[in-house]
């Protein structure tokens, strides 16, 4: 199944979760992104063992590190996929974008420029 097709039978499926979580306001949904960034990278610094306080938290809503870091970068995906839709930008082409931009920094390394 492509992303774009998962995106939409996501979206229809929760559409009401996904409107709270993903905003049709092109600005607020970078802000979105951030605040989700951000969550990730506690549930990361949690599941990395760094701080005991992100751990007992986790702990005290019933998640472990491991959950949290899987459910924050779930939000990741949903929030990046709207705006590359608020965008008009295929989600397929997302890849592409990354891997041309991984093959020329590769070659770069190669070259000894990098
Ligand atoms: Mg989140």
């Amino acid at each position: 199944m492509s992303l774009r097709k998962a995106f939409k039978k996501f979206y229809n499926e929760y559409t009401e979760w996904f409107r709270e979580k993903s905003p049709t306001d092109l600005a607020i949904s970078g802000l979105k992104l951030a605040e989700e960034a951000g969550e990730v990278a506690e549930a990361v610094i949690a599941f990395a063992g760094a701080s005991k306080n992100k751990i007992r938290k986790l702990l005290r809503k019933g998640q472990t590190p491991r959950d949290a870091v899987k459910e924050e970068l779930g939000d990741v995906i949903v929030v990046c996929l709207n705006i590359a839709t608020l965008c008009n930008i295929e989600h397929d082409d997302l890849f592409e974008s990354a891997a041309i931009k991984a093959k020329r920094r590769t070659e770069e390394i190669r070259q000894g420029v990098r």
